[in-house]
């Protein structure tokens, strides 16, 4: 546990095979919990544990310490599936926006947010039968990890339920809830202007891209969200859902975009090279990962499939059916 911030804790919470997740607490006498981390045993032993750490100094310097709300900014399962265990440790209100209590209502919600349509699928993956066999092994897969690597838990009914935009105080302070789309659709984050504090949940991170692929994320919304933070008035510092806190954060999200920016040229070059015949997205991945491991290729073939949707989108390439495949060409 450090204190990021005056009065902001951040509780890093390691994960099982997984990043360590950020936990933070905005301490005060009506103070909230940012994201409910992982909800399995040891992970919330170690949660209590800090927490109990923070709430004995403020005692120690006489300052009075209450924790009233829990709010998490988006479904995905290590983000939210400590909510129920932590919420009841501590008594708190759960808050949610409407969206995202949707998604984490219960497992059929859950569930229906990583299916994609036939497009994002076939796309996915060379042939109808693998494709048919990945899916199931995917779904399989997903679910023990989720439950097992994760601790997995919905929450059917929260205490209140928040606007997508509104304005929350937090000690007396107002915080700003704004949707912010890309990764996942139902994504929001917090922005306190006097602090000039943003908690950007997974949408910027440090150290490295965050995760971005079909079909819950999406790139125009995710290029429309950090450039709305980027011009956020008086914004000084970021704190991200994992890893280290951003000081810098206008140089950080240029570079997210500078990065962004190198790999659709590198999608919109193959598909020029190809211009007259047509590209399949196992060529385009073939050129850009020509020699790479079979994982680096998986997360690389969410990238391409994202971004040749975005390009699609934007008129900028077409694509044809050629003898049961999909090929692109400049539009
Ligand atoms: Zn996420």
């Amino acid at each position: 546990m450090r204190e990021v911030y005056p009065e902001i804790f951040l509780i890093e919470e390691k994960g099982r095979f997984r990043p360590s997740d950020n936990i933070y607490i905005l301490a005060g006498n009506d103070g909230i919990i940012f994201d409910a981390g992982y909800g399995y045993q040891k992970a919330l032993k170690f949660f209590l544990k800090e927490f109990k750490k923070i709430e004995s100094s403020f005692k120690k310097q006489r300052k009075e310490f209450k924790i009233t709300r829990i709010i998490v900014s988006h479904g995905h399962s290590d983000h939210f599936s400590g909510l129920n265990f932590v919420s009841k440790a501590l008594g708190l209100k759960i808050v949610l926006t409407e969206n995202v209590a949707k998604t984490i209502k219960d497992k059929v919600s859950f569930e229906t947010t990583f299916r994609g349509d036939d497009y994002e699928d076939y796309l996915r993956v060379r042939n109808e039968f693998i494709q048919k066999i990945w899916n199931g092994l995917r779904h399989i897969g997903t679910l023990l990890f989720f439950r097992s690597i994760h601790g997995l838990s919905y929450l059917d009914q929260p205490d209140e339920i928040v606007d997508n935009n509104s304005v929350i105080l937090i000690n007396s302070e107002p915080w700003k809830i704004f949707p912010s789309p890309g990764h996942s659709p139902e994504h929001i984050s917090l922005y306190n202007e006097e602090k000039g504090v943003l908690f950007s949940g997974d949408n910027v991170l440090k150290m490295r891209s965050t995760w971005l692929g079909p079909p819950e994320s999406n790139l125009t919304d995710y290029i429309e969200t950090i450039k709305k933070m980027q011009s956020l008035p008086n914004l000084k510092l970021i704190l991200p859902a994992h890893g280290e806190t951003i000081e810098n954060p206008k140089e950080t999200i240029a570079a997210i975009m500078e990065r962004m920016n190198e790999r659709q040229a590198q999608v919109l070059d193959a598909i020029k090279n190809y211009s007259e015949k047509g590209v399949s997205p196992d060529q385009i991945l073939d050129i850009i990962y020509p020699k790479t491991r079979r994982f680096t290729r998986i997360i690389g073939r969410d990238w391409v499939v994202l971004t040749l949707k975005f390009l699609e989108e934007k008129g900028i390439i077409r694509r044809e059916i050629v003898k049961k495949k999909i090929l692109f060409f400049l539009a």
